[in-house]
């Protein structure tokens, strides 16, 4: 019998995903971004299954560890960089590459007594402002870590958009002008574009993308889907009824008898809650789809369970699946109901949601 509540993943998905997102940036390599648990779908479920990425990206060195120890040989790459000078030895030993945004780094790296040079992309902050080194360090930065020893060269380039995400905002633009202006002729990858910018900032893709969201098949954009873009999501979100009521008109459901029904109805009672990762505050009316039908959620998100309207003449059975976001009820929609974006749903799941790859 399958576990629930469970968030089964599409391997079709998520090669479909990144070869679509090669399509579309058809220059470029794919630093495919895995971190957070491959944004709740299973961190080295989805490195083996895109195996043909041309890279991960990821936040932490654990994550990069757990990637190597389960036999991921790729280039890894650590979008926030090292914190400590023994993590230098265990990039080293592991091949690894790291992001550098700050001066401790680059002291570190200077201090560090290592058999091999360190592959690093030096970030810029070209309006982000909130980690790299801004356009006036930026010469004394790079002439340091060409001066370093432990630094390999050439040394890699990238940035990060802040406003990617809103294809009309001139913001862009004007940070791709930034990053243009100071590395123009400089050696070495880069990398600018995240999901966002891979899809509709073209000029923005170099050499390498970094899509996170994308390839999990979800749009970054508020308001659009990824099934616009060709992209098919990759996590179905599911539980089940674990009870039927017959509900009176007046009676109020759950904590704080948030709700009262308005007219004799039938609820059903769905095990899935905030223990699990869905929002305590996803408020009356978020959608969940049962057999097809979309029904309502009424009253409170509990710890383990939410209740669902599945009205008067519902034929439904205890048993029966749940779908809280998938295909059919995209993870963009639930996120505009619940006042938050897809990427914070996917990755707030729990443990105690089974991960399972089909
Ligand atoms: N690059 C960096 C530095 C990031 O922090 C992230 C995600 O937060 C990504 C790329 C991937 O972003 P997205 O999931 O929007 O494609």
């Amino acid at each position: 019998m399958k576990p629930f509540p469970r968030a089964e993943i599409s391997r079709h998905a998520l090669k479909n995903n990144l070869a679509r997102l090669h399509e579309l940036a058809p220059s470029s390599k794919v630093m495919a971004v895995v971190k957070a648990n491959g944004y709740g779908h299973g961190l080295l479920n989805v490195a083996q299954c895109l195996d043909n990425a041309d890279g991960f990206g990821l936040a932490r060195l654990e994550e990069a560890l757990a990637l190597r120890a389960g036999g991921v040989k790729a280039k890894l790459l650590l979008l926030e960089g090292f914190f400590r000078a023994a993590d230098l030895v265990t990039l080293v030993e592991h091949d690894i590459e790291t992001v550098v945004h700050h001066e401790s780094q680059i002291e570190m790296l200077e201090q560090a007594e290592l058999n091999k040079p360190v592959t690093v992309w030096m970030k810029i902050d070209s309006g982000m402002h909130r980690l790299g080194f801004v356009p006036d360090e930026f010469k004394v930065v790079y002439q340091r870590l060409l001066d370093c020893d432990n630094v390999a060269k050439p040394i890699n380039l990238m940035t990060h958009f802040a406003c990617a995400d809103e294809p009309s905002n001139p913001y862009t633009a004007e940070q791709l002008a930034v990053f243009e202006a100071l590395t123009k002729d400089l050696p070495g990858d880069r990398t600018l574009a995240n999901s966002a910018g891979a899809l509709f900032w073209q000029q923005s893709q170099a050499n390498w993308i970094r899509p996170g969201i994308a390839l999990y098949g979800v749009s970054p954009v508020v308001g659009d889907l990824g099934t616009k873009h060709g992209l098919i999501p990759a996590m179905e979100l599911v539980s089940q009824l674990i009870a039927i009521r017959d509900h009176k008109a007046g009676q109020p459901v759950g904590y704080a008898s948030y709700w009262t029904a308005d007219k004799d109805t039938k609820l059903g009672v769905v095990a899935i809650g905030y223990g699990d990762g869905y929002p305590r505050n996803a408020p009356l009316g978020t959608p969940v789809l049962i057999n097809g039908r979309l029904a309502p959620i009424v009253g409170r998100v509990s710890m383990d369970m939410l209740t669902v309207d599945l009205g008067a003449d519902a034929k439904d059975s205890v048993g029966d699946k749940a779908v809280l976001w998938g295909k059919e009820l995209p993870v963009e929609e639930v996120a505009e109901h619940i006042g938050t974006i897809a990427y914070e749903l996917v990755t707030k799941l729990t443990p105690r949601v089974a991960v399972c790859l089909d």
